[in-house]
């Protein structure tokens, strides 16, 4: 596969890129969504056409694969029409969703070339869903993850973002509910970009926290950490379950980094540690040539910022730079 052309003066090759594809959700889970929360305009959203040529653009300069995130990537209307227009540009194609819709859309997803899925679950208590995301809908998403796996999309990933005090007595009960369903888990510490204001470094409970609790009960054996993953990886011995713990507060992998966030609005986010916002939307919209977009994108990936492992050490992380809404996470 040819080499991305897209590498930052730390050469770090980008392969990567999350695409929200809405800021609006169906949920307001209190860790991501403020109080009122200040909505991009609907005019500046970008259109699934346009949305297909940057990844045109993005595929021709080594990107090879798409994450579809949000807000809430399945609020957007006819959504598995993007994913079939962009699967016939890049094969692996995938989606981080809260889980609400998918029991409707996994079967349609799939057949229109999404390959995998992710679902958030925070909790498996109705009552304590219901607190964390603002809807009872605990049911509604566990079908929608067996929906997913009935649909085919392989692998069905659980995402749970662990808070102190919050939902860190559920670490072991959402491990077994994976090993039960049969698909993989990632705990996700509790990032500073939260809409209330309300992170803070003594409620995020650290992937090695994490990991044991759950050696307290299980054996893990380590897997080999791909290039640019964002999370270690582990399978629970004797089960089919792998786990990972996505550390990326207290021990973030940014020196092989290799993704570029895209809003909704059409901005570039090299690193989403970093308040650099890159509009390109205006650039669509006047007529800018497929030469313009990807110098562009070399440009402002060239200037990538090196990132947090440095900050991290020193207890100086950035905080509520945007709110994960925004961004998709
Ligand atoms: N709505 C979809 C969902 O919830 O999966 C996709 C977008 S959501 C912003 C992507 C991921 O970010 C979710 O797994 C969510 O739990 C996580 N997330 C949101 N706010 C977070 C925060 N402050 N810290 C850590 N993870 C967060
Ligand atoms: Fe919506 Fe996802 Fe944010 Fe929850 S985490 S409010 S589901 S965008």
């Amino acid at each position: 596969m040819e080499s991305s052309k897209l590498v930052d003066s730390f050469n770090r090759r980008t392969t990567k890129v999350r695409i929200s594809v809405t800021d609006k959700c169906n949920f307001a889970c209190f860790f991501c969504m403020p109080i009122d929360p200040i909505w991009m305009p609907r005019a500046d959203v970008l259109t699934y056409e346009e949305i297909v040529r940057v990844v045109k653009v993005l595929k021709h300069l080594g990107i090879n694969e798409v994450k579809l995130t949000g807000g809430e990537p399945l609020v957007r209307k006819d959504i598995e029409v993007l994913v079939n227009e962009i699967s016939q540009v890049i094969e692996d194609i995938s989606m981080t969703t809260n889980g609400f819709f998918l029991n409707e859309k996994a079967r349609l997803l799939h057949e229109n070339g999404l390959r995998r899925v992710t679902v958030s679950l925070h909790s498996l208590r109705r009552e304590r869903f219901k607190f964390i995301t603002n809807v009872d809908a605990l049911e509604r998403v566990i079908t929608g993850i067996r929906a997913a796996k009935d649909a085919g999309l392989s692998p069905v990933k659980i995402n749970s973002t662990i808070i102190r005090g919050r939902n860190d007595d559920e670490i072991l009960d959402l491990l077994e509910f994976a090993i039960r369903e049969g698909v993989s888990i990632r705990y996700i510490e509790f990032m500073p970009f939260d809409g209330k204001n309300f992170w803070s470094l003594d409620k995020v409970i650290a992937g090695a926290e994490i990991k044991n609790t759950i050696e307290s009960r299980y054996k893990l054996i380590e897997l080999p950490r791909g290039v640019g993953s964002t999370s270690s990886n582990y399978m629970i011995k004797g089960t089919d379950t792998t786990v990972g713990f996505i550390t990326s507060v207290t021990q973030p992998f940014c020196s092989d980094c290799d993704r570029i966030r895209i809003m909704a609005n059409g901005s570039l986010v090299p690193c989403m540690f970093g308040n650099m916002e890159f509009d390109f939307r205006h650039l669509l919209r006047e007529g800018a040539s497929d030469d313009d977009l990807e110098k562009f994108f070399i440009d402002k990936v060239g200037n990538k910022f090196a990132g947090v492992e440095t900050m991290v050490h020193e207890k100086a992380i950035p905080s509520h730079i945007r709110p994960m809404y925004t961004i998709g996470g």
